[in-house]
């Protein structure tokens, strides 16, 4: 029975992290465990970081002013890891978002895991093969731009749009509700501004091929543009954060 417990911990840990589920199985011939864990984890994210550029993935910033992750958890669990050439559309967006609203935090959410292609990054369909990158939506209060800050703790989730959804009820679906999230949000507006403008900035650029956002949305703040899709009603909703990949 012990073992089914491990083995589910191992899954848990290599769905969200890709590499911890090796830690927490090393750490299983120490009497110490949790210790051993955490000084293994230590050991397997530094190999990450030293050993992804040879297979073609690199950290996106886990602290910055102008590109940085929302929180320093996606770095923590390895979830920031992208080919070069996107790390190179992120850091030029973010910066062309700050030299044009000076002061402007682009903050990233997931990306992708350090190795191998196809390895699935959960809850997301697409994200295996560090070409796509999620960015978080820009927030104000009082109409007054908040550096840095999101509605949701986690960047994710805290959805904009209200009305009734343009989709019929599917299963399976990614496109959930998370209804149970949103009295954890804080009391923020979303800023289209900004956001409307790296919108455009992916859409003008020529490494970029595709970009998610739910369509009441893109037409709310006037982004239309053949890059700009629509990801389909069974993947998850886009009225909380951008998609966008590389061609
Ligand atoms: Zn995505």
């Amino acid at each position: 029975m012990r073992w089914v417990g491990h083995g589910v911990v191992f899954v848990l840990l290599t769905l969200l992290t890709q590499l911890g589920g090796l830690a927490w199985l090393g750490a299983l011939a120490f009497r110490r465990r949790f210790p051993a864990f955490a000084g293994l984890y230590a050991v397997v994210f530094l190999a990450a970081h030293l050993l992804a550029p040879t297979y073609g993935r690199v950290a996106l910033p886990c602290f910055g002013d102008a590109l940085r992750s929302q929180s320093p958890a996606y770095c923590l669990m390895m979830r920031n890891f992208v080919v070069p050439e996107l790390r190179h559309v992120a850091q030029d967006t973010a910066q062309n978002a700050n030299a044009a609203f000076p002061g402007t935090v682009t903050l990233t959410l997931d990306g992708g895991f350090p190795f191998w292609d196809e390895f699935p990054m959960l809850p997301h369909l697409s994200h295996d093969d560090g070409e796509k990158l999620d960015l978080a939506f820009y927030y104000q209060r009082d109409g007054e731009y908040l550096p840095g800050t999101t509605r949701s703790p986690i960047g994710f989730w805290a959805f904009e749009l209200t009305g009734p959804d343009a989709c019929p009820p599917a299963f399976p679906t990614m496109r959930w509700g998370m209804s149970w999230i949103q009295p954890l949000l804080r009391d923020l507006r979303f800023e289209p501004e900004r956001t409307a403008h790296v919108i455009r900035v992916l859409s003008a650029d020529p490494r970029v091929g595709k970009i998610f956002v739910e369509p009441e949305l893109v037409t709310a703040m006037s982004v239309q543009h053949e890059k700009v899709r629509f990801q389909g009603c069974r993947a998850a909703r886009h009225d909380d954060h951008i998609h966008f990949q590389l061609k």
